[in-house]
Parts: C-alpha cells; structure tokens; sequence
C-alpha cells in the first residue's frame, strides 16, 4: 500500500460561476489561466494535505482544484498517510498555534516521529514531483516535506490555514517545532497577516484568504418556500413539511430533500414571521455560545420580539470531541436557568450529520430566514459563518476578532470591538430586528462584497498571482 494517495477531483465549469462573478471577472480569470499555463510550461502542481474529506481545506480543495480543472492547468492533489501519534503530534501543533496549551509539550521523540512519518510520504512524492514542479503543502501535517521536496527541484510555498492574532509562548513553542523543516520553502500563505511568526521573510509571506462556494448546497440559492420548509421539516417551526417541500439543490446540481431533523431543545418555537437571530458554530468555547444566549436574554428579548436559534452540529454520540459534547452540556444548564418568558424565547438546535450535503441545507436554509445572524467569537480564524451569513443578504453582527475583521467592512455588517461587551452586542442585535431597512441595505452591501472578494475566483487569482512569482524567480 502506498502512502501518498492521489485524490480525483471532477472538472468543475467555471462557466457556473458567471451568474455570481459577471462576465468581466470571468474574462479575466479567463485570461489569467491561460496566460499561467504558458508560464507553466510543462509543470504541475502538487496540493499535498493529510485528508481528502471533512474540515474546510478539504471542502476548499474540492471546489477550487475542480475550476483548476476547468481551466486546463495540470493541477494533483495527494493525501499522505500517518499513524496515530503522529496526528497526535499534529493535533498538539494545531492547537498550539492556536495558543491553546492543554495538551502537553512538543518534544524531541515527537520530532523524530513527525520527521520519520513524513520522510517515508517524501520518499513516495518525489518519485512523481518533478524539478520545477510547484508545491502548496496543506497545514502544519505536511510541513515537513518541505526539505525533501526542495531538494528534489520544486517549487515550494507552504499553506498554512490556521493562526492566532497574538504570538505567545505556546503559539511559540509551535513555530520553533516547525521552523526547521520550513527553512526550505519558497513561499508562505496564510489567512492573515498576523498570523505569520516574526521570523518569517516578509517578502516571502501571502495572505490568501479562504472563499465561500456560491454553489454548494450551503451557499446555492434556497427559495423562501424551501427555506421554511426545510425549517418546519427539521422542527423548528411547528408542524411538519408537505412531502417533497423540503428541497434543495446538491453541490454536483442533482435534487436532494431534507428527511432528517433536528434535536431541539424548546419550550415554544417561533411562528414563520417571528425574527430570528441566528448564530451557526461548533460547540466551541471560542464560539461562545454561552455569551450569546446571556447577551440576547439581558438585552435583546426584554426590549422587544425574537427568538435566538442557537444552531450547532449534532453532539450525541460523537465520541472524537468530546469538547463539544461538553461545551453543548453548559449551553443546556444555563438554558435550563433561564427565566420562563425567556427561556420560550431561545432554542438550541443540533443538526444531524449523516448526509453532509442535507446538514448543508439545513444551515442554508437557517440563514436565509435569518433576521439577523451573529458570530460572537472570542477568537476566530477565519470564520467562514460570517461570509455565509453576508453571501445570503443578511446583517452579519460579528466580533472583532481574527478573519472577521477582514470580511465585514463599513456598512456591510457590524463589527462589535468588544465580544465581552454584551450590551453593545444586544443594542445592535435589536437595532436591526426593529429596523428592518437598516438590515436589508447592511444584508444587500454584505452580498456584493462577498461576491467581490470572496468567490473562487479571487481565490484563485491570488494563488495564481503567487505561482506565477514561483516561477518567475526560478
Ligand atoms: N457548520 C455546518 N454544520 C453545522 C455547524 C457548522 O456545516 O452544524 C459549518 C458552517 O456553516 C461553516 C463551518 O462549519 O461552514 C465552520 O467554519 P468556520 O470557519 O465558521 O469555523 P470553524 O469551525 O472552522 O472554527
């Protein structure tokens, strides 16, 4: 068995995305792809990641590598293998890039083990990559190619989807693991400025941020009809779905029906025309889901009408995250404490995940109706919710903190430069349930700025931008 697998992806036509970009953009990407190919010559790019499925970089690859296809650049992806300890090692390295230290030192024999595992992937991967070849190695899981895949005449630049605005001991403790086995690449990418470490050549550094696929079954347009259908079918308008209401349109264009609900925890649910306000997170502290319920009891729901949906994936029986299930305990605890006249007035709902593309339309479907959507992080990311929330028209209300800041500008949501500060993030939440005008000229700018500058197509003109620099410098 070999432990570098390649991954198929299908063409996608870029000629999909026109309604979305116009004809302008995809003229340009147009020409841009084919002035690339030349520059490429007889090159290929390699995507080397540690999964092919599930999480955003994978969902990402898919989409992106297919329009790649499209555009006749020959482009592979290949997933490597490791053993157990080994994404135990990489999962400590995540997590202290995040700054979060509780599960324990990075050390000498785990050094070892990461540089033996992926010596044995580099060994496979440079009997295909060629001299001149360009690679984009995935998050910290691959950083370790670098050196052998330099050695063997590519081209590397380093993607690293992850980052924490402050550098500190732990997210310290990461970088100095890492440092050695990056000295040979070429190039580094990351989602935000900040999110580089200081020693890093500026001159080497890029930020690429993530897009959102209008096209997939969580972005595609979902009418008003199937929306609220989708919501009583999952429970959270009362009664049931006519048969075959609950539709929605699948990533590769077939028809899909939602058949699956929802775990609700309620004690009264919303009529069709009660506001909603919406926040769709993992059960993660740093989401702070916590913080939203305190916020829209204190000072949203005595001052007016709503209801606030509190939307996560499904946590029964999940037993790889155990944080979630945990994090999901405390939200039902103080749900439970709540005064009645508020506690009618907020529900927690977990999505099933059987079929990702029905959990997709569910979360479609929940933002579309909602009045206003929220993501109170206390640190993020990126924070794809937000562009989510913004590409369907809505007020986006979201903290200050990490890639939201990069993605809600002067009028097309608001920014709350205090997450902790739950009056400021009540009074705005309100202010739009009672201002309908206000919301729908935020959620209308929020839509044309996502299109302008988070779609695929940017996406692939800022890579584009950076290989072309590859190659120019080789
Ligand atoms: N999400 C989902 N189903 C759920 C909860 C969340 O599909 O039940 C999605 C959400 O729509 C978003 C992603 O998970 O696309 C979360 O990405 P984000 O960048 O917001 O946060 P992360 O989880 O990566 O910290």
């Amino acid at each position: 068995m070999s432990l570098a697998e390649p991954v198929e992806v299908a063409p996608r036509p870029v000629a999909q995305l026109a309604p979305v970009i116009g004809t302008a953009r995809e003229a340009r990407l147009m020409s841009a792809a084919e002035a690339f190919r030349r520059k490429m010559g007889g090159r290929t790019i390699w995507n080397i990641s540690s999964t092919s499925v599930g999480g955003g970089v994978a969902e990402m690859l898919q989409v992106l590598l297919g329009y790649v296809g499209d555009l006749g650049v020959s482009c592979r992806w290949i997933v490597i293998t490791g053993d157990a300890s080994f994404f135990v090692i990489t999962k400590r390295l995540h997590n202290h890039i995040h700054g979060m230290t509780a599960d324990g030192a990075l050390t000498d024999d785990d050094a070892a083990h990461y540089t033996r595992m992926l010596a044995a992937n580099a060994a496979e991967l440079t009997q295909q990559v060629k001299p001149g070849d360009l690679v984009i190695l995935h998050d910290p899981q691959t950083a370790g190619l670098a050196g052998p895949l330099a050695k063997a005449g590519a081209k590397i630049a380093w993607r690293c989807h992850i980052g924490a605005d402050w550098q500190t001991e732990t997210t310290q403790a990461a970088w100095d693991f890492l440092r050695p086995y990056l000295t040979a690449a070429d190039a580094f990418i990351f989602t935000r400025r900040e999110y580089a470490p200081l020693w890093m050549p500026a001159a080497k550094v890029s930020v690429i941020p993530p897009s959102i696929d209008p096209l997939s079954a969580k972005n595609r347009d979902l009418d008003n009809k199937s929306a609220h259908a989708i919501l009583r079918q999952i429970g959270v308008f009362d009664g049931t779905a006519r048969a075959g209401d609950a539709s929605f349109t699948r990533s590769d264009g077939g028809a899909g029906l939602v058949t699956g609900v929802a775990d609700i925890t309620a004690t009264r649910h919303p009529a069709p025309a009660d506001p909603l306000v919406v926040q769709v997170s993992r059960w993660d502290k740093l989401k702070d889901m916590l913080g939203v319920m305190r916020g829209f009891a204190e000072h949203v729901a005595p001052q007016g009408d709503g209801f606030l949906l509190l939307v996560g994936p499904a946590v029964a029986g999940v037993t790889d995250d155990p944080e979630g299930a945990a994090v999901f305990g405390d939200c039902l605890l103080k749900w439970r404490d709540l005064p009645s006249e508020i506690q009618n007035r907020v529900l927690l709902v977990t999505l099933p995940l059987d079929d990702i593309e029905e959990n997709a339309a569910m979360v479609n479907a929940l933002q579309r109706r909602a009045s206003v959507i929220v993501q109170k992080s206390l640190a993020e990311g990126f924070g794809l919710t937000v562009a989510e929330g913004m590409w369907k028209g809505r007020p986006v209300v979201g903290s200050a903190v990490g890639g939201i800041i990069d993605q809600i500008a002067e009028g097309t949501g608001v920014l709350l430069p205090d997450p902790a500060d739950l009056a400021a993030f009540g009074t705005t939440v309100r202010l739009l349930i009672d201002e309908p005008g206000t919301a729908s000229a935020i959620g209308r700018a929020a839509k044309g700025y996502i299109a302008a500058h988070f779609v695929g197509d940017m996406h692939l003109l800022r890579y584009e931008q950076l290989l072309s620099g590859l190659i120019e410098a080789s």
